[in-house]
């Protein structure tokens, strides 16, 4: 048998082998292969031949180099016999292997005690079943999943970012670094002040007319590293906006103010008193006034009917959520709304602050990757130099350079720190991170949930807090698109995956969104790109499982006729059964939520460049000015000095108006 061509029984057809360079990783025709054979094994049936390409489309968007260098190195390992013989036991190179075998493959490797092979499976599986269900093909048009609901509408843009088509220098007073829910808000509140600003935002302009709502674009094309990033042991995947507007354009609208209790412990932790004089209270209404948060504007999915139903069963609480829209349909078509709203009901800084900053003057950059800040060394005055702009990188490649008064960074609580690193900060940056854990149940219920469509959130429960202290995690629901529910749904065969995907349509879950209290740490490689090192503490895992088994527990009194959790070897129980219910809980114990053991979600990066009077325990001061450089601001989640507890858009908005307000004091 040769390597690179497939010649086993069954084994999907190969692509061209004289490509020698397909798809974004950079990948050859025979690393290709060797995902076709291995997707082939995932997938059983629902294999389509799109899916490799797909896969290698994906893995380029990988936020670390050095990961995709590894993994395409294992692939082009696999299509060896030396390769194949030492991460199989069998010198037959992968490629030319059945799918029957390569799902036994996959299932070993799945639950390897090795973690390099581990996490083999744990870096390929989630690529295939993503390509496979993300978009339209034999394996999503078996969930029942209707797809996009028509065309985007035919409105014009209202935003006129550059896009430099060349090597360009701009002068100003301020650049901000991202456009999201901090660099939106500060974009517009200095411009507002007379200041010249510029973003700098490294994703592209979507506006309504462009939101295709096709799954795996969407991610692709909205998404930061295309969603493909993950804690460094791949134990949680991350995910965050990278467009003009950042999260606040793909985020669920949930407007929740920084609970008093937090900012109390924000202040104690930080130091700064504002957190609690008044000043971070009156920035929060002035943001929520400016987004029309309102609670009258939740009409809930079925997802979130069957969420109220368990939990008023139980006698526990549940309320509406409050959302920053305006004039929201809230029908089946707003489920879509993660992958950008058509209609512009969601407040998003696209249709707020960055249309008020480009009315007042700012000018708005997008595919600009701001590399580092340029910082001018300083003598004496305590900080060791003065931020003087951003050199960024433009997406067809140019150099862009921007000299400025003051730099805010405000690219989130990722890729402020990846930034900061790169222009030669330490101290407490990035550490600190905390990432708001989460994971579900899921019920499966006699009637159509048909859970990616209808209001993103409108229930949510903090029943838990009042057992379990500020820390317990809330139940919230989310809208899960064939894509993402794949990627959640734990893989153990291909024909369990599929069969449980082809019953999708009539499945609901409880949300468990974690507080955790441990923290993780942003590190640039080599390479500058971020590497997140975070783990699940014991405390904090703990926690999780005790929300799990409370999810479970508000599915069977909404109806489900079987609960499960989403750990590798998937425990459930059928309602009504005492002794399965007990065994239940038992399995998730033991299981817990360790990596190749669940997958867990983070939609919420937080506090990894915290702010704080403390040099030594945060990475700006209480004026947001960094300790390091003087100049340089943060203005994103990455100030939070620990995990808000609850969806951080709002107090984000309301740390960034508030670092406004000090920067304009400074400059003027
Ligand atoms: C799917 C999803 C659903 C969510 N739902 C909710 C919700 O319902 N309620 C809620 O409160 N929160 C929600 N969140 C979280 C919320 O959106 C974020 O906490 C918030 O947007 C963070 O604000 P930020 O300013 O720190 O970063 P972001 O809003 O993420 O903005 C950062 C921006 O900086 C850009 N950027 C990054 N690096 C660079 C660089 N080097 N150069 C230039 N630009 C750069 C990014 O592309 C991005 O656009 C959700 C998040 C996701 C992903």
């Amino acid at each position: 048998m040769t390597s690179g061509a497939f010649t086993g029984e069954g084994a999907p057809p190969s692509p061209d082998p004289t490509r020698t360079d397909q798809g974004g990783a950079g990948a050859t025709s025979r690393q290709e292969a060797v995902l076709a054979a291995l997707a082939a094994g995932i997938l059983g049936p629902a294999y389509d031949p799109a899916v490799p390409g797909r896969m290698l489309e994906i893995l380029g968007g990988t936020a670390n180099r050095r990961d995709r260098e590894r993994l395409l190195g294992g692939l082009r390992a696999l299509d060896t016999r030396a390769g194949a013989l030492a991460l199989t036991g069998h010198p037959a190179p992968v490629s030319g292997r059945p799918p029957a075998a390569a799902e036994t493959l996959m299932a070993r490797w799945a639950g390897s005690r090795l973690p390099p092979l581990r996490q083999l499976a744990d870096a390929i599986g989630p690529v295939a079943l993503l390509a496979a269900y993300g978009w339209p093909g034999p394996a999503r048009d078996a969930t029942g999943y209707p797809g996009p609901l028509g065309p985007a509408p035919d409105v014009p843009r209202r935003l006129h970012p550059l896009v430099p088509d060349g090597d360009l220098e701009l002068a100003c007073d301020v650049v901000v670094v991202g456009s999201g829910a901090g660099g939106g808000v500060v974009a517009a509140e200095l411009a507002r002040a007379g200041l010249d600003v510029v973003v700098l935002e490294k994703g592209g302009y979507a506006a309504e007319r462009d939101f295709t709502h096709q799954e795996g674009d969407a991610y692709r094309d909205l998404y930061l590293y295309g969603s493909t990033l993950t804690t460094d042991d791949l134990g949680c995947r991350i995910l965050a906006g990278s467009t003009l507007g950042g999260g606040t354009v793909v985020n669920y609208s949930t407007s929740f103010p920084t609970p008093p209790t937090v900012l109390a412990e924000w202040a104690a932790v930080s130091g700064v008193d504002a957190f609690v004089s008044g000043e971070v209270a009156a920035s929060l209404d002035a943001v929520a006034a400016r987004l029309g948060v309102t609670d009258t504007q939740s009409r809930p999915a079925v997802r979130d009917r069957l969420l109220e139903q368990g939990l008023a069963r139980l006698g526990w609480h549940v309320a509406p959520l409050p959302r920053n829209v305006r004039g929201c349909p809230q029908d089946a078509g707003c489920g879509w709304c993660g992958f950008g709203c058509r209609a512009g009901a969601k407040q998003s800084t696209l249709v707020t602050y960055l249309e008020e900053a480009e009315a007042a003057g700012a000018r708005l950059v997008t595919g600009a990757d701001a590399r580092r800040v340029l910082v001018e060394p300083l003598q004496g005055g305590g900080r060791a130099g003065r931020a003087t702009g951003v050199e960024a990188r433009t997406a067809a490649g140019h150099r862009l350079v921007v000299r400025a008064r003051a730099v805010v960074a405000a690219a989130g609580a990722i890729e402020t720190p990846a930034l900061l690193l790169r222009s030669g900060l330490g101290g407490q940056v990035g550490r600190h991170l905390r990432l708001h854990p989460g994971t579900a149940a899921v019920g499966v219920f006699d009637e159509p949930v048909r859970w990616w469509e209808g209001t993103l959130q409108a229930r949510y429960s903090a029943q838990l807090r009042q057992w379990l202290g500020p820390y317990a995690p809330m139940f919230e629901t989310v809208p899960a698109h064939p894509g993402v529910a794949a990627v959640a749904l734990p893989w153990r065969s291909a024909a369990d995956h599929r069969a449980m995907m082809e019953r999708s349509a009539n499945l609901s879950l409880v949300g468990v969104l974690g507080r955790d209290e441990g923290a993780g740490r942003v590190r640039v490689d080599r390479a500058g790109d971020p590497v997140v090192r975070w783990r699940l503490g014991d405390t904090d895992r703990a926690r999780l499982v005790a929300g799990v088994l409370s999810a479970g527990e508000v599915l069977a009194a909404a109806g489900a006729t079987e609960v499960f959790s989403l750990q590798r070897r998937r425990p459930g129980f059928r309602p009504g059964d005492a002794q399965g219910l007990r065994d239940w809980r038992t399995a998730v114990r033991q299981a817990g939520y360790g990596p190749g053991r669940a997958t867990l979600f983070s939609y919420h990066q937080m506090g990894s460049c915290r702010i704080g009077t403390d040099p030594a325990a945060s990475a700006v001061g209480p004026d947001h000015r960094s300790h390091e450089v003087d100049g340089l601001y943060v203005a994103d989640a990455s100030l939070f000095p620990t995990a808000s507890g609850v969806n951080p858009m709002l107090s984000v908005m309301a740390l960034a108006h508030r670092a406004a307000a000090k920067l304009a004091a400074h400059l003027a």
